[in-house]
């Protein structure tokens, strides 16, 4: 049974300036022009890289296999559009380090041609595990950012007898609006997206959870849904981060995602908005999934839109679309202002977690001036997670890492509200992000040592055991030779009483 809370049931959060109106009343643009090339990631998702199939010097068509997933969590990765592959190499990675990754590179042939997998008339006909497959052999994954394989998701759903999904249109990010349009001009097509879902996971019951600040949306959402009495459409409080999963999960069932679980253990699961559209276009059109609607927004953009354009698309090639005055450029970010990645420059593929493309001013930046802390404490009364920002950053300082974990390090979402909220501009969540990857790393590297100290335990040991058996063989030998020179005399003398 759901319960709906009030807004005293959220914990922590802002209320951000906005800036979706850049963006949120004008239609999606679908006639973004096909690039020449297009530089595709082998990892677009949680989990292993995809394993090339096709090779250096391939024709390929739109929506073909490029490379298969390889173990228990992964994603295919198919061609954005038809063309011939060029490379297949490491290029930067759109990350803030541009470290490079494995990609194949397309050289699009214009055409634009479709290969798509065969569709059945009436895919509520297909067994669940039929809908996991086709939607595993699309590509699909978490398109809110988190990028987890959708299949495994839903086969999880499956076996941990799901009882509500929650579909995530909350989109709380600023600047964001690709949802918000998605859900105003193909609602039907997401609300079918749900159901599919639904009958993947053997689950009869959909909360469509949207933010009350994307009126449009949610009346569209409303209608679509209405002939559907399992799918709800809900409105809820528009604070930042309500499409945290565990906020979100609190807010819309009443219940607690216990530390160090998934949430389908409690009998929910959530998909977003972007995700549920994909489904229903690999289950109705046996498309997989090879572009995506993101947002291209902030105060250096000359054209901010939501475009649709083919995965693998250079940010620059999209910054140029939409007219990006590079000069005026302080910032770009991948995702939302709040938990988006900066990147260092634009020569960088879009994938299938891109959100949003921000070009931001120095004046939409938040001021580097830092003070010392004055203890207000309001880090600490945003902190959805119920951390101590302040302590935990002091702990960081002080390069007491062990103290910080023990203050909850691991729990932190990298949300940024601390930051946000601090009156003194002390950069909290740069601290948070710098300390988990310490920690990993020197997890890493603790685990490393151990696995060394082990095989120099093993080599010792098996050396100890080799000199000892050779000792043993040795003291045989002696033995052995001793045993024929006593019978040698013994003999020796018998001769000579003889
Ligand atoms: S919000 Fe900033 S100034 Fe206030 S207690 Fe937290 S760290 Fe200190
Ligand atoms: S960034 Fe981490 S510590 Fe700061 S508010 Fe978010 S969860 Fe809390």
């Amino acid at each position: 049974m759901l319960s709906f809370f009030t807004k005293s049931r959220i914990r922590g959060g802002v209320h951000a300036e906005s800036y979706k109106e850049l963006t949120a009343s004008d239609e999606i643009v679908t006639n973004f022009p096909l690039p020449k090339t297009l530089y595709i990631p082998l990892q677009q998702h949680v989990g292993k890289p995809a394993e090339p199939l096709i090779r250096v010097g391939d024709k390929v068509l739109k929506g073909q296999l490029l490379a298969y997933s390889q173990g228990m969590i992964s994603a295919p990765v198919h061609a954005p559009s038809s063309g011939i592959i060029l490379d297949v190499n490491d290029y930067p990675a759109p990350h803030p380090s541009a470290l490079p990754i494995r990609m194949m590179v397309l050289e699009t042939d214009g055409l634009d041609e479709w290969f798509t997998s065969p569709v059945v008339d009436d895919p509520f006909q297909l067994s669940p595990e039929d809908i996991s497959l086709r939607v595993g052999a699309a590509g699909i994954v978490g398109l809110g950012g988190a990028t987890f394989p959708t299949a495994v998701k839903l086969n999880m759903g499956r076996e941990n007898k799901i009882d509500t999904l929650i579909i995530n249109g909350a989109e709380c990010e600023p600047y964001l609006s690709c949802d918000d349009r998605l859900m105003q001009e193909r609602a039907e097509q997401i609300i079918d997206g749900v159901r599919l879902m639904l009958h993947g996971m053997e689950s009869d019951h959909a909360v469509v959870a949207i933010e009350d600040n994307k009126p449009q949306a949610f009346y569209a959402m409303q209608k679509a849904a209405r002939p559907y009495s399992v799918i709800k459409v809900i409105q809820i409080p528009t604070r930042y981060p309500m499409g945290w999963d565990r906020q979100l999960i609190r807010y819309v069932t009443g219940r607690e995602v216990p530390v160090g679980c998934r949430s389908s253990e409690i009998g929910v699961t959530i998909h977003n908005v972007g995700t549920a559209h994909a489904v229903h276009k690999a289950l109705r059109y046996g498309q997989a999934l090879v572009n995506r609607v993101l947002t291209v927004s902030g105060g250096a953009v000359g054209r901010p839109m939501n475009v649709e354009v083919p995965l693998g698309t250079l940010i620059s090639e999209v910054f140029a679309f939409c007219e990006v005055k590079s000069e005026q450029t302080a910032r770009i970010i991948m995702g939302g202002p709040m938990m988006g990645e900066s990147l260092p420059h634009t020569c960088l593929p879009t994938v299938k977690a891109t959100s949003g493309l921000l070009a931001l001013t120095e004046s939409e930046l938040k001021s580097n001036d830092v003070h010392p802390c004055i203890r207000c404490a309001a880090c600490v009364t945003v902190c959805p997670a119920g951390l101590r920002p302040l302590d935990m950053a002091n702990n960081i300082r002080m390069n007491q890492l062990d103290a910080a974990v023990d203050l909850g390090l691991k729990d932190c979402i990298s949300c940024g509200c601390c930051s946000y909220i601090c009156p003194s501009n002390i950069p909290l969540v740069q601290y948070f992000k710098y300390a988990s990857g310490e920690v990993v790393a020197r997890q890493q590297a603790q685990h490393k040592s151990e696995q060394t100290k082990r095989l120099m335990d093993d080599r010792n040991a098996r050396l100890e055991r080799i000199a000892k058996q050779q000792e043993e063989e040795e003291k045989a030998r002696i033995a052995a030779k001793v045993e024929r020179e006593r019978l040698k005399a013994e003999q020796a003398a018998q001769e000579v009483s003889v």
